[in-house]
């Protein structure tokens, strides 16, 4: 079998590749492979009741299967090059918030009308996170929810099943380079093409620092973001994310001068549990719909840990402390604010006592036995400050789960097409290290599809 387009992964980068090349060229013989199974059979066997935390399926129906990770994400469209990845750095700024764009117009035509568009310009929160030592990123967010974001995912596999082939549930194996162009071996099977496009996000990420080192593509590690979840009342932070959904602060702390960010925040959302690789850390999500929401509201807050020479493996190293929660805990541990600056561990009655009720069933613990105190000490010091703009963001009752952990994929070495030094070869997405969001990855299959349209 010959297509002219083979993709790697059916995430965001993989699907928008998709998406773009069939309405540029709808002649294009394209293949989509991907690990994970079609939407509708993506299925996370948590339950809540009969399996109350992760068994570890082989495929996880949370990471893999058709939207990628982003299928039951909280559908947070951030446009912004503040944060999100540095896909800007390869395309340039204006061309990354217009490709952003774009993709927002495609998700709102195809199922996301109605949903909110928020934003950041002329706040007043600026000037008041800067009073208190923090600093508030400029963005503008298109939150689609989890039930809508489903919805568009929905649509759009519609829109292409018919003229393109999906392979589900088929890993890719091994990329062979051809004289005039690749083939792509899974199982015992393989198919040819004369271009390439790999977007595996973070779940690929072992496998494609293989694919890397097999044809010898330079790549370079060397971040990690590491924290905890926080949950808390709705009403604590309702004045922010009423007005800005989402919102990305940063504060530098006094003791080591490390920057801790708020990240993923999903106000009336649930904590979820993550599994990478085999390890289980924490994350979150909200649903557009109200009768899904809760009282809650959650966020992380992370610190990000840049290694130098000779150490390479940041990965490692977030893997390693993730580990130890999960040796300590089953999994994520649970542990109330004030059992944590009081130095003690927090047990199953203190949580039921407690103000808020926890979304995920963690096991209580103590997170300063698996958090380094760097980063401990960080997070302590970020819901202070936080307390300031947030009152009762410091309450005794305040949940922290561990831990969060950001993978960074690797950086791959690409050039400003996105295009490895094998012509034709593109890497996008998670999966580059470039990406680290969904506009961003969406961004980058648009960006690529673009540049092979024009060239086909
Ligand atoms: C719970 C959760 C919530 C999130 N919420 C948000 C949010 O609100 N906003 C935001 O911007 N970002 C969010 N993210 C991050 C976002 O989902 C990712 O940044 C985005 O999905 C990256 O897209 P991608 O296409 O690069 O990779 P992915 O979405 O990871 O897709 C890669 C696909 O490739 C497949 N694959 C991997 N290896 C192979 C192989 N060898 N062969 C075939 N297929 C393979 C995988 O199964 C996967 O389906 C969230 C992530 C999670 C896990």
């Amino acid at each position: 079998m010959k297509y002219d387009v083979i993709i790697v992964g059916a995430g965001p980068g993989g699907i928008f590749s998709a998406y773009e090349l069939i309405k540029r060229n709808p002649d294009l013989k394209i293949a989509v492979y991907e690990s994970g199974y079609p939407l509708e059979k993506r299925r996370c066997p948590i339950d809540g009741k009969k399996v109350k935390s992760c068994i570890k399926c082989k495929t996880c129906a949370i990471m893999s299967g058709f939207g990628g990770a982003g299928a039951f994400s909280d559908g947070k469209y951030n446009i912004t090059n503040d944060f999100g990845g540095t896909l800007h750095e390869h395309i340039g700024r204006v061309q990354a918030t217009e490709l952003m764009k774009y993709v927002d117009e495609i998700n709102v035509t195809h199922g996301g009308e109605g949903t909110r568009m928020f934003s950041t310009a002329g706040t007043r929160f600026k000037k008041l996170c800067l009073q208190n030592k923090l600093k508030l990123l400029d963005a503008s967010v298109r939150h689609l929810g989890t039930d809508i974001n489903y919805i568009v995912l929905k649509n759009i596999y519609a829109e292409l099943k018919d003229k393109m082939h999906f392979y589900f549930q088929t890993p890719v194996d091994h990329i062979e380079i051809l004289d005039d162009g690749y083939r792509v071996h899974y199982g015992d099977e393989s198919a040819d093409c004369s271009k390439c496009i790999i977007s595996v996000g973070r779940s690929g990420s072992k496998w494609m620092e293989t694919v890397c080192r097999e044809l010898d593509i330079p790549t370079k590690s060397n971040r990690v973001d590491i924290g905890v979840r926080v949950e808390l009342p709705a009403v604590i932070f309702s004045h922010l994310t009423d007005e800005l959904y989402e919102s990305k602060i940063v504060y530098r702390t006094e003791k080591f001068e490390d920057n801790v960010r708020t990240f993923c925040m999903n106000p009336n959302g649930i904590v979820v549990n993550e599994n990478t690789n085999g390890i289980v850390t924490v994350n979150g999500h909200s649903y557009e719909g109200e009768d899904k929401q809760t009282e809650n509201t959650n966020f992380a807050l992370l610190v990000a840990k840049h290694f130098s020479e000779p150490f390479k493996d940041s990965n490692g190293y977030g893997e390693s402390i993730a580990r130890l929660s999960n040796m300590l805990g089953g999994g994520v541990i649970v542990q109330r604010f004030g059992d944590l600056v009081r130095g003690r561990r927090s047990n199953a009655k203190r949580i039921e006592e407690g103000l808020v009720v926890p979304t995920l069933a963690a096991t209580p613990g103590d997170l300063s036995l698996v958090l380094p105190k760097r980063i401990l000490d960080g997070i302590i010091e970020m819901i202070y400050a936080l307390d300031k703009i947030a009152p009762g963001t410091a309450n005794d009752d305040t949940l922290l789960y561990g831990v969060e952990v950001k993978f960074y994929n690797m950086e791959v070495d690409i050039d400003e097409h996105l295009e490895t030094k094998y012509k034709g070869l593109y890497i996008i997405g998670d999966g580059s290290g470039v990406t680290h969001s969904l506009s961003h990855a969406s961004a980058s299959g648009v960006y690529v599809a673009r540049r092979i349209s024009e060239e086909s």
